[in-house]
């Protein structure tokens, strides 16, 4: 989609650090990080939101990707948060779906 922030980053028009990639899928640093360790996971495509998803195994391969890049991180074992913010309760500001991995330090619950 031309206006979409996240389609430019997977397309490389914009700048981000590709900390994991495949042909469906990239992992790259949140630009305001919540956290020691706040990646976003997007698929390649274009999926406006949770609710658009048609291939549900690739919602389960982003958590996959999300895992891979905790363990490179080195907060597998002291653990993390994967979320997907979706529509205005949940706060999605970009209309791209996107997994957020938390971790490097404690989570709150409930969170804010
Ligand atoms: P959400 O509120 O779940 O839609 O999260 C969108 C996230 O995208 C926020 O945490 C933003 O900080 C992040 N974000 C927005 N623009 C960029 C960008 N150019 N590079 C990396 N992260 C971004
Ligand atoms: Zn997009």
């Amino acid at each position: 989609m031309d206006d979409c922030i996240f389609c430019k980053i997977a397309q490389g028009k914009i700048p981000a650090k590709r900390l994991a990639e495949d042909a469906e899928m990239l992992a790259f640093p949140d630009i305001e990080p919540q956290a020691p360790v706040h990646v976003l996971v997007i698929p390649k495509q274009h999926v406006p939101s949770l609710h658009d998803v048609k291939d549900w195994g690739l919602v389960g391969r982003m958590h996959q990707m999300a895992l891979r890049v905790a363990r490179d991180r080195g907060i597998a074992d002291s653990g993390f948060r994967v979320l997907i913010n979706t529509g205005a309760d949940g706060v999605q500001t970009v209309g791209h779906v996107h997994l957020h991995l938390l971790g490097g330090r404690p989570m709150s619950w409930p969170p804010g």
